[in-house]
C-alpha cells in the first residue's frame, strides 16, 4: 500500500487503535513508549523505541527509523519534532553523517499550541472561533484566582494550561472559599481560569485535515481542507467521557440547524492549523442554544471510537489516509458546497441505517472490577468489546471501551442500557 515507515509517538490505546488499522493496509508503525504499551504489544515484528515521547534523544531514534512521525497523544516534546522536521535528524550513511528532514504530522506547531490550552483558545479567537470566556493566571497563588473570579464570577473551572486528560487538569471552584483547596489539587503547573459553562448539551465532531496549509485569512478554506465526521452527543461523568451517542438519542434532540453549525464551527477550527490529520474537536451547547469550542485534540479522540463499527472510514483509517495522502471514498472530498449543502449527512457518514452507542469502560477499586461488564458485553447483541492491553487498573483508568450498534438510536440504547447499569456499578 504505502512503503514509508510511519513513527508513533505514544503507544497507549489510541496508537494501539491507529495500528490495528495500519494493519489491515499493510502500513508498518513505529511506536515511541515504554516497553509493554498497547501499541507496542500488537506490533510485535516492526521496531519500536523504548522511552518517553518527552525525550529528545527517544524522539530522534524513533525519526531515524521512520519516515513520517504523527502521535496519539499531545504532550510530546515538540521542539524535538520541530528540529527533525525543519533540520532533519542524523543518520550516518556510507560512513557520512548526514541529515535526513521526516515529516511530522500534524505540524509541530498545531501540537505545541494545542497542547497548551490557553494558546489554543487564544489561536481559536484569533481566528474568530467562540470559546468559553478565559484568563491567564500570572502565578499560581489564591490573589491571582480571586481576580480572575472578579472577571468571571463563580462557579469557574480552575485548568491547567499544560498535561491535562481525563479531568486530571481541572478543578471546579464554587466559591472563593475552594480557592486554597483548588490551587493544591492542581500542583505546580501552570493555570488559567475559564467561565463556567451552564451547557445543556456537550458535543463533539470528528475532522479530517486532508491539506497541509492552515486557513490564515481564507473564510472558505476549512470547506475545501476539512472532512467531517457526523456530530455526536458525548456525556461526561466526573471530568471523564462516559458515552457517546452518534447520532444524539436525547430528547429535544440536537436539532438539525445546531448540527450543521457544529459541523461548520469545527471544520473552521481545525482548518486554521497546520499540517493534515485527524482532529477531535468537543463543544458545549450552553443553555443559551450558544456554540463554544471546549477544546480540540490533534488525533484520534474518544468521541471517535464509534466510528469503527459505525462508519466505512474509521477515525483512525482517516489519519493514516490524511498523513500518506491516500485516497477517500469518492463523494467525501467534493468539499466545497456539495459537502457544505450535505452538511445534514456530513462527508463522512454513519452506515445506513446505523446507530451507535459508545461506552467507555473504567477501571473500579479491584484490579478485576471491569472484567463482568467485558462479559455482559460479549453476550449482547450488536456490541463489540475493545479492551487496551493495560496491566494495571485503578479507579477511573480508561481500560477498554465497547460500542453498541442497531438500527435506531433508541434500539441502540436498549441494548446499551444494562452494560451502563453495570459501569456505574464498577463506579460505586
Ligand atoms: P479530555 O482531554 O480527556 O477530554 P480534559 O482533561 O482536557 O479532558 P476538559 O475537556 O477541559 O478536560 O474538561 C472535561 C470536562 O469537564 C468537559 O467535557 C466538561 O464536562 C467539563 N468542563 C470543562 N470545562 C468546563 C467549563 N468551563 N464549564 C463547565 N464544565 C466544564
Ligand atoms: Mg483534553
Ligand atoms: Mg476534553
Amino acid at each position: 500500500m504505502d512503503n514509508r515507515t510511519i513513527g508513533i509517538l505514544g503507544g497507549g490505546q489510541l496508537g494501539r487503535m491507529l495500528t490495528e488499522a495500519a494493519h489491515r493496509m499493510n502500513l508498518k508503525i513505529a511506536i515511541l513508549d515504554s516497553e509493554d504499551a498497547p501499541a507496542k504489544q500488537i506490533n510485535a515484528r516492526n521496531p519500536h523505541v523504548c522511552g518517553s515521547f518527552t525525550d529528545p534523544s527517544a524522539v530522534r531514534e524513533l525519526a531515524r527509523q521512520c519516515d513520517i512521525l504523527t502521535v496519539e497523544i499531545e504532550h510530546v516534546n515538540t521542539e524535538v519534532l520541530e528540529e527533525i522536521a525543519e533540520l532533519g535528524v542524523e543518520v550516518t550513511q556510507d560512513g557520512r553523517v548526514t541529515r535526513r528532514k521526516v515529516k511530522v504530522q500534524p505540524n509541530w506547531r498545531t501540537i505545541r499550541i494545542i497542547q497548551d490550552k490557553y494558546l489554543q483558545k487564544q489561536h481559536l479567537h484569533s481566528l474568530g472561533v467562540s470559546t468559553a470566556e478565559s484568563v491567564a493566571l500570572s502565578s499560581n497563588s489564591a490573589e491571582a484566582v480571586a481576580d480572575a473570579g472578579r472577571t468571571l464570577g463563580y462557579p469557574l473551572m480552575l485548568k491547567s494550561r499544560i498535561q491535562a486528560y481525563d479531568g486530571r487538569g481541572n478543578f471546579p471552584v464554587r466559591s472563593p472559599s475552594d480557592i486554597p483547596t483548588a490551587l493544591q489539587a492542581l500542583g505546580e503547573r501552570p493555570l488559567y481560569a475559564e467561565k463556567w459553562i451552564e451547557f445543556a448539551r456537550e458535543v463533539a465532531v470528528m475532522v479530517v485535515k486532508t491539506e497541509n496549509g492552515s486557513s490564515g485569512g481564507d473564510d472558505d478554506a476549512w470547506k475545501r481542507n476539512t472532512l467531517a465526521y457526523p456530530v455526536v452527543e458525548t456525556i461526561h461523568e466526573d471530568s471523564i467521557c462516559k458515552l457517546v451517542y452518534a447520532p444524539s438519542l436525547h430528547t429535544p434532540p440536537v436539532s438539525a440547524q445546531y448540527t450543521r453549525d457544529a459541523e461548520a464551527m469545527a471544520r473552521r477550527a481545525v482548518a486554521g492549523f497546520w499540517g493534515m490529520g485527524i482532529f477531535g474537536v468537543e463543544m458545549f451547547l450552553t443553555d443559551k442554544s450558544e456554540l463554544l469550542i471546549n477544546e480540540i485534540a490533534p488525533r484520534p479522540h474518544n468521541s471517535g471510537h464509534y466510528t469503527i463499527e459505525a462508519c466505512q472510514v474509521s477515525q483512525y483509517d482517516a489519519h493514516l489516509r490524511a498523513i500518506l495522502e491516500l485516497p477517500f471514498p469518492s463523494g467525501s472530498s467534493d468539499g466545497g458546497s456539495a459537502v457544505l449543502q450535505s452538511a445534514w449527512s456530513p462527508a463522512i457518514r454513519l452506515k445506513s441505517n446505523i446507530a451507535a452507542v459508545m461506552l467507555n469502560i473504567l477501571g473500579g477499586s479491584r484490579p478485576d472490577s471491569h472484567i463482568p461488564i467485558c462479559r455482559k458485553a460479549l453476550e449482547t447483541q450488536g456490541a463489540t468489546l475493545h479492551l487496551y492491553g493495560k496491566d494495571k487498573s485503578r479507579p477511573g483508568r480508561k481500560m477498554g471501551h465497547i460500542t453498541v450498534i442497531a438500527e435506531t438510536p433508541h434500539g441502540a440504547q436498549k441494548l446499551v442500557e444494562p452494560l451502563i447499569h453495570m459501569a456505574d456499578h464498577v463506579k460505586s
